[in-house]
């Protein structure tokens, strides 16, 4: 697997593609993690999944179409960032949830590889994070690392002893998951108390719309559900509302707080993982806020051997981490294309991505 000292690496760059239920992010990728030819829309979800890949072929198509008109640089390969549960071998996303029906067993990699005439590589985006932030991020030079990502979901991707944890079907490392109270509310995923629903930006709003409809004492969240409607309470409104004072929502985001250093610590003790890397936007938005109380957790309640070895830390690459993640899969899924690092002259650049 590519890390940052890496004796062998790509003799050329990669046709990156991070799909995402929000936006779609196309760019060239170069062995050294820099890239050109970045292109970014919306997907348009609510046309469907043929719309959705007739879009992203029309973006690696112009980025690619971009790099040859300023230099000439070639595509070797595909690299695809997809929301799971997908197989990374058949290239195929399986029922990735809030992007319709359209996208269940979708072959999603063969059908843009056909068109582009490049060998691919698909992963699920917490797995090409968590590649990507060992390689040029913030897990650099270690070998066991867990990613999770606390966003609108929460998602996780593991290295264990260097290798990318996926399991015999390519789908492990699901942390966003765990249970974290047997009693909690219900999961997207149809189980109860599972960390995704307690603490990611589509839980918090939920539990928040619930205690509203529900009648509870929550009079800020009610003023700013009055205020914002027809558009439903986020978390950023939870959040709002809770350092008014409001109880309930004091409460839901305290709880989700808590809910996530719990799964922490249970990572720590799991894995045993050098570090804990944490990216998303809820982990952006909130920063310490969540890493202390998880951080404080671990060291309070984690095996020694673990805690003493542990570090949580935000993730390095923020958005583009789609993009750079793309050369350490194709890497990884296509050893054959791999050649002596030495024998490709170095970028005087440091190979990150200023925007
Ligand atoms: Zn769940």
């Amino acid at each position: 697997m590519l890390r940052s000292d890496t004796p062998v690496t790509l003799p050329g760059p990669v046709l990156a593609l991070d799909l995402g239920g929000t936006h779609l992010r196309t760019a060239l990728t170069r062995p050294d993690g820099t890239f050109t030819a970045r292109r970014k829309r919306r997907t348009p979800l609510g046309q469907g999944a043929s719309a959705t890949i007739d879009a992203v072929v029309e973006m690696l198509d112009a980025s690619r179409a971009e790099a040859r008109a300023s230099g000439g640089e070639e595509p070797i390969a595909l690299g695809i960032s997809a929301p799971g549960p997908l197989n990374p071998r058949t290239g195929t996303m399986v029922d990735p949830p809030n992007m319709g029906p359209t996208f269940r067993d979708l072959p999603l990699a063969p059908r843009i590889a056909e068109v582009l005439d490049l060998p691919w590589a698909l992963e699920r985006d917490t797995q090409v994070a968590v590649l990507a932030e060992r390689w040029l991020g913030a897990g650099r030079s270690f070998d066991d690392l867990v990613y999770l990502t606390v966003s609108t979901g929460i998602g996780g991707g593991v290295i264990s002893a260097g290798q990318l944890l996926g399991g015999p079907d390519g789908v492990a490392g699901e942390l966003g998951h765990l249970t974290v109270d047997l009693d909690g509310p219900v999961c997207g995923c149809g189980a109860r108390g599972h960390l995704e629903v307690m603490s990611s930006g589509s839980g918090i709003a939920r539990q928040a719309r619930e205690a509203v409809d529900s009648g509870e004492d929550a009079h800020g969240l009610r003023d700013i559900a009055a205020r914002i409607a027809p558009e439903p309470l986020e978390a950023v409104h939870v959040a709002e509302a809770a350092e008014a004072g409001d109880p309930v929502a004091t409460w839901i985001i305290d709880r989700a707080r808590r809910a996530f250093a719990s799964a922490v610590v249970s990572i720590v003790d799991v894995f045993n993982p050098d570090r804990v890397i944490v990216g998303g936007g809820i982990a952006i938005a909130w920063g310490e806020r969540l890493l202390g109380p998880a951080r404080e957790a671990v060291q309070r309640t984690s095996y020694r051997i673990q805690r003493e070895r542990a570090r949580i830390v935000p993730a390095a690459l923020g958005d583009d981490v789609g993009l750079i993640g793309a050369v350490p899969l194709v890497l990884m899924a296509h050893p054959e294309l791999a050649v002596q690092a030495d024998r490709i002259a170095r970028s005087p650049e440091p190979a990150l991505n200023r925007h």
